[in-house]
């Protein structure tokens, strides 16, 4: 397909905010795809590659503009500075292509196939030389792009494609396009299995009855459950019903556990990060205790010091998450243990519609604990207020963050907060919340950013909540100014004086002291006193707090 066919749609959907006219938009797209074309359906979401596949380009902003530099022969300042004027650097792609006009005039049509064949290409470049020959098959695009088609390109390639589309619209348009509307419900569900759009669309495609058939594989990685928090045990019960299960909440990050029939390990972190290379030490112990020949099982690993037989907190472990090299020096000083809570898969059979006790029935069954390496979640059953908060008070005295209220007859709801599962953790004002502006900061931290905007979400948009400077370190330890900038630059979208607007991707914990009713920031919510706790490699913007989540914490405040 003519990728400037595509950029019309980009065009049509970035040019209306209403939901059902974007939904026409796609239907009419619709009509364009086919099986052999249908990698073209990823493109809608500016990525190349299904949600299930977390690899991505490698491309930052310095290589794009040496990219750029060598497609149109530029100087790289003149770029940098074009950078800095428009903040966009799909912008500056379309400035410079309408200065060399009679070049593009006589250049080939930019095609998709020809897209996918040069990202593909891209992702298989490794090691030494891998990023000029990136840069050559980039400009090599850039190159065939005609004006829009650049900016859309460039965008893509920099995983920021902004037209305003979210995956809720693209399945509510196939719920449209197939089924007239219905079975959305159903749709939602089998995204959430597969994380696939071309699965869902080809399935769909095929009618209900192949939708229907899709199913959980091991190995493929799957929107996990989510937690309702709750203030109260009480509250607890009353999502979860009488009896309820009750389960020590620990610590540390959420890692989805797979087995594939012919024994392969995979472990994918609740973002969908493929993070098997970093844990050979789980896929160890997994391979030694766990009884079954295939199976996917939820989990929270923690870190555990075994010379101080003490657990770690997550800042500790949290590195491990990224970490490419030095594994087995990590493996050694910073453990882990494995808590299991869940198994969605066992022996072929998809569990996720088997009620939690009938679940958990079979983890007791394959599981062989071994001590600060594998275990069960520690769990009771209860319909008793009395026994749960004897329950909940023990669970802190070891030194964990609180409890997971759970309920005992229902399935497993991926990706939702439907109060199935409930966290009630001690008195803790802390919020998961994403950094969407940064400020560079005077004296000697000028040259790193200090102070960041933070930002909750409300459907697709991201509301500001407040600034945050406090809670990082200038030296090396714990998470410092250096470290956090590092992580920044490579995300800067545009640039005015000191004030940097960010890709909105760092996801961290932030305490607070308060939080009150402001006009000076876009939820019209402010923090008071936050402070940043630590990062969240593992989380990703879909996990972070809504703007109802932080509502709630305003009327609890207001109550007390
Ligand atoms: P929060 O991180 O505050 O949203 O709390 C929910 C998270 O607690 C889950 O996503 C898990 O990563 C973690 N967790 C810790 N222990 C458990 C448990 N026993 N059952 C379920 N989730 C748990």
């Amino acid at each position: 397909m003519k990728y400037s066919k595509l950029c019309e749609v980009y065009k049509k959907l970035s040019s209306t905010t209403k939901r059902l006219e974007k939904i026409e938009i796609l239907c009419s797209f619709f009509n364009e795809l086919e099986e052999k074309n249908i990698e073209i359906i990823y493109l809608l979401k500016g990525s190349f590659l299904p949600d299930y596949d977390q690899r991505d380009l490698g491309i930052s902003e310095q290589i794009l503009i040496k990219a750029l530099s060598k497609a149109f022969s530029l100087e790289p300042q003149k770029i940098v500075k074009k950078f800095k004027e428009k903040g966009d650097l799909g912008d500056v792609g379309e400035y410079f292509i309408k200065e060399k006009k009679q070049n593009s005039l006589f250049s080939n049509d930019l095609t998709t196939e020809k897209i996918f064949e040069n990202f593909k290409k891209m992702l298989s470049f490794e090691g030494k030389g891998s990023i000029d020959k990136k840069i050559l098959s980039l400009s090599e695009l850039l190159l065939l792009a005609k004006e829009e088609e650049i900016k859309y390109l460039i965008r893509t390639v920099l995983s920021n494609l902004r037209i305003g589309l979210s995956v809720q619209t693209i399945l509510e348009a196939f719920s449209k396009y197939f089924f007239n509307g219905e079975n959305k419900d159903l749709i939602e569900e089998k995204y959430n299995l597969s994380n696939d759009l071309a699965e869902i669309f080809l399935s769909s495609k095929k009618g209900i009855r192949e939708l229907e058939k899709i199913n959980i594989k091991p190995g493929i990685p799957i929107n996990v459950m989510l937690a309702i928090k709750v203030s109260s045990i009480k509250e607890g019960f009353e999502y979860c019903g009488r009896p309820a299960a009750f389960e020590e909440k620990y610590d540390g990050f959420r890692m989805l556990i797979n087995k594939k029939q012919n024994g392969e390990i995979f472990l994918f972190t609740r973002k969908l990060e493929n993070v098997t290379n970093q844990f050979p030490d789980i896929v160890k112990v997994v391979k030694k205790n766990v009884k079954a020949e295939s199976f996917i099982l939820d989990s929270e690993v923690v870190g555990f010091d075994h010379k101080k037989q003490k657990y770690l907190p997550f800042e500790a472990i949290s590195q491990r998450i990224k970490r490419k090299y030095e594994i087995k020096e990590m493996t050694e000083d910073l453990p882990v243990e494995i808590n299991i809570f869940d198994c969605l898969y066992i022996n072929g059979e998809s569990l996720i519609k088997k009620s939690f006790v009938e679940r958990r029935r079979v983890l007791e069954k394959i599981i062989k604990e071994e001590k600060n390496k594998i275990r069960l979640a520690i769990q009771i059953i209860t319909e008793d207020e009395k026994e749960a908060e004897e329950f909940f008070k023990k669970s802190l005295e070891k030194g964990n963050e609180g409890v997971m209220i759970k309920n005992i007859n229902v399935e497993y709801k991926q990706g939702r907060r439907v109060g199935y599962m409930c966290k009630f953790k001690s008195e803790s004002n802390e919020l998961d919340l994403v950094i969407v502006k940064a400020e560079y900061g005077e004296g000697k931290r000028s040259g790193f950013l200090t102070s960041f905007t933070l930002a909750c979400r409300q459907d697709d948009e991201f509301l500001e909540v407040g600034k945050v400077s406090s809670g990082l370190k200038e030296k090396e330890e714990g998470l410092s100014y250096e470290k956090i900038t590092d992580l920044l630059k490579p995300l800067i979208i545009k640039e005015k004086g000191k004030e940097v607007e960010l890709k909105p991707r760092i996801v961290v914990s932030v305490s607070y002291q308060n939080i009150q009713e402001s006009p000076s920031y876009s939820s019209g919510l402010a923090l008071r006193f936050p402070r940043i706790i630590s990062l969240r490699p593992d989380r990703s913007v879909y996990d972070i707090a809504s703007l109802d989540d932080i509502k709630r914490e305003l009327k609890l405040f207001k109550n007390k």
